[in-house]
């Protein structure tokens, strides 16, 4: 596991990644300002992504504290629509009426709502995240008259030098924005620099790169294509949607790894869409895989049955009941992902964290 143990203890929620970048944490999500003219007091600015529902006056907040009162972006960009990512939008289109969004042509589906997400699996990842993934929102935002295509030739509208990326996989629109001479990427969900799965890790914000969040991608094929891809360009920062921001040959050596052993590290063994993926459109999501109910029902009869045995136990012995323990340790959706049983070299590559039980 490489990771050079930056955390929440030593990592403020709001700060700067590189000069003219900050990132806000909102609880579990980052959002980006990008500065056109980074030092310049009152520089003109893009936001990229917009944090959960309710976001939008923390987001403003931060704002004007870097780039004055009353100097709206000059874009917000979307490197997704998932509602962690674009929650805080409703507000922030409303309090500046003329500023433009702009995301993929394939995610317009799910911004201006046509079309719901393909459903999470709340069987995959194995943390609280995960298994709570099932109560996120899943209806549509819709912006209709506010939200547009990204330009077709990879430009990024309010930052000159900068390009937008498809990095599909975690949804069929995501992208990603990357400026090359100083090699700064911003990679949405492509990947992270947190286990997304886990609400521990989430809350202590352990610094590792990780796959995509797994309980939200529906293609596995194509997140690893995006992953090899961001790897070639060898970024001297990564500032993800979730998790710290990684810089140097930690964050280039770990995503190569990533993109190599990105079945092993990465992809679910099992899981709705394990082996087959959601298929989408420019009108939205065409079909989805048929969903895990045998394994999903199976762990939730697990959990009554041990539930009752402990409950049977301790009623027994009269004694005060201890913690329940999950059962899910075990489960046979949750496979552990050890890699020094799984590298060809058969031992495990420094590189990213391997998420175990
Ligand atoms: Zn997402
Ligand atoms: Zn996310």
């Amino acid at each position: 596991m490489l990771s050079n143990h930056a955390s929440r203890a030593s990592t403020p929620a709001f700060y700067e990644v590189v000069p003219g970048l900050h990132a806000l944490r909102d609880v579990f999500v980052n959002l980006y300002y990008v500065a056109v003219a980074p030092g310049q007091p009152r520089s003109p600015w893009v936001l990229i992504d917009a944090g959960l529902p309710g976001s939008a006056t923390k987001i403003k907040r931060h704002a004007e504290a870097v780039f004055g009162a009353n100097n709206p972006p000059v874009a917000i960009l979307l490197t997704h629509g998932h509602f962690d990512h674009a929650g805080g939008l409703g507000g922030l289109l409303a309090a500046w009426p003329g500023v433009p969004l702009y995301a993929h042509p394939l995610e317009l589906p799910y911004l201006t709502g046509r079309s719901s997400y393909p459903p999470p699996d709340p069987t995959v990842g194995g943390g609280l995240m995960a298994w709570n993934s099932f109560l996120y929102p899943k209806s549509p935002y819709d912006f209709n008259g506010r939200v547009q295509e990204l330009p077709a030739d990879g430009s990024v509208p309010g930052l000159p030098g900068w390009r937008w990326l498809p990095t599909p996989g975690h949804t069929a629109g995501h992208v990603s924005f990357f400026e090359p001479v100083r090699k700064v990427l911003v990679a949405g969900d492509a990947f992270t620099t947190v286990v997304a799965e886990s609400g521990l890790a989430t809350l202590s914000q352990k610094q590792v790169l990780h796959g995509p969040p797994a309980y939200f991608t529906p293609d596995w094929d194509a997140a690893r294509t995006s992953v090899r891809h961001l790897a070639d360009l060898a970024p001297e920062v990564a500032a993800t949607g979730h998790g710290i921001a990684m810089h140097g040959e930690t964050l280039r050596r770990a995503l190569r790894t990533l993109g190599e052993y990105f079945d092993q590290l990465a992809r679910p063994r099992a899981g709705r869409y394990a082996h087959e993926p959601a298929v989408a459109d420019a009108s939205g999501v065409r079909s989805v895989p048929p969903p895990v109910v045998s394994t999903w029902v199976k762990g939730l009869a697990v959990a009554g049955a041990l539930l009752t045995i402990a409950g049977l136990a301790l009623a027994g012995r009269k004694k005060k009941p201890k913690t329940y323990r999950a059962p899910y340790r075990d489960h046979p959706a949750r496979p552990s992902r050890s890699l020094a049983r799984q590298s060809p070299r058969g031992a495990r590559p420094a590189g990213p964290h391997l998420p175990e039980a």
